[in-house]
């Protein structure tokens, strides 16, 4: 009788858990009092910027994995599955992910609460090749540059959006949200201050990338970007491109070819070896690797390695 007993508990506890398990799968605004939100990001600056503002009252998701180059990345099931389930979408937009348009017409979670964390953000338009014509991937990518997260007052807005986003959809803990975004709008303020402290006053202007992430930087602090390669990483440029870029090098007396953690260096350095420049990195903070969260890095220590970067390059 006894055992009879336990048995028929752990069936009652067992019925009460799916059935927590269906109600905390409805998705839109948040069901109770002290759930979590469940929010999926698409990338790393995004996923940062969410893990920031929405502190202990959020689930955070990211989707691409760690160490991967997010250009390229497309969801798979267990994505969409998740998504179906979250309350909040974050992405970043202005074309970087190329699949979101498709992926959220596809899903029959209508509640959903999507954040674009560019909107509001003037873009710049993409890349054109210097002999006019239009990058020939550009179709993945949009017309748009869309790396707008390397200008810290473009980040600082991409956090006010998601902000808001998770106002929107747990509008209860409206105060702590405001709090944390204006702890970190005031670290955005200072990064601003002290790249364009630092970078002012060095006397030369002109930075060789391998992916042309850095327009929005570039434009905020009246530097000039000559890529290997166009807005995406992965493309091979070709030879001309690259005698193009030795001969800007040599002109231009380009001291560093920088080159990004999360694709192969060879180009930069076969550029470097040519011309006798040296290689160092710069990130695009488009995704951390495993090593570099486990130590602790986020958008803002990124930074400032790339600022510190800058500098001995620039001077
Ligand atoms: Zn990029």
């Amino acid at each position: 009788m006894k055992k009879y007993r336990t048995r028929a508990r752990r069936i009652m506890a067992l019925a009460a858990l799916s059935l927590t398990i269906i109600l905390t799968g409805c998705a839109g605004k948040k069901e109770a009092a002290g759930d979590k939100l469940n929010v999926m990001t698409s990338f790393y600056p995004v996923y940062d910027f969410t893990l920031k503002v929405g502190g202990d009252k959020v689930n955070v998701k990211n989707m691409v994995p760690a160490g991967t180059e997010p250009h390229e990345w497309e969801p798979g099931t267990r994505d969409i599955a998740s998504l179906e389930e979250s309350n909040v979408f974050i992405y970043s937009g202005a074309g970087m992910e190329h699949w979101t348009e498709d992926v959220l017409k596809s899903l029959s979670n209508k509640n959903l609460i999507v954040v674009e964390a560019s909107s509001g953000i003037t873009l710049k338009e993409g890349h054109e090749e210097e002999d006019g014509h239009k990058e020939e991937d550009d179709h993945d990518h949009g017309e748009f540059d869309p790396h707008v997260w390397l200008d810290p007052k473009n980040a600082k807005k991409e956090m006010e959006n998601i902000k808001n986003g998770l106002v929107n959809a747990d509008p209860e803990n409206k105060d702590y949200y405001e709090a944390n975004y204006k702890i970190y709008a005031e670290k955005f303020d200072q990064l601003d201050q002290s790249f364009q402290e630092t970078l002012a006053p060095l006397p030369n202007k002109s930075i060789v990338v391998s992916h042309e992430a850095y327009g929005y930087l570039c434009s905020a602090y009246g530097l000039t970007q000559v890529g290997i390669e166009g807005l995406t990483p992965d493309s091979e440029p070709d030879p001309a491109r690259m005698a193009e870029v030795i001969d800007y090098v040599r002109d231009n007396k380009v001291k560093t070819i920088f080159f990004e953690e999360l694709v192969s260096p060879k180009v930069a350095e076969a550029i470097a070896k040519e011309t006798g420049a040296k290689t160092a990195v710069l990130s695009p903070v488009e995704g951390l690797s495993d090593k570099e969260l486990n130590a602790g890095e986020d958008y803002f220590s990124v930074m400032e390695k790339n600022l510190a970067a800058l500098k001995e390059a620039l001077e």
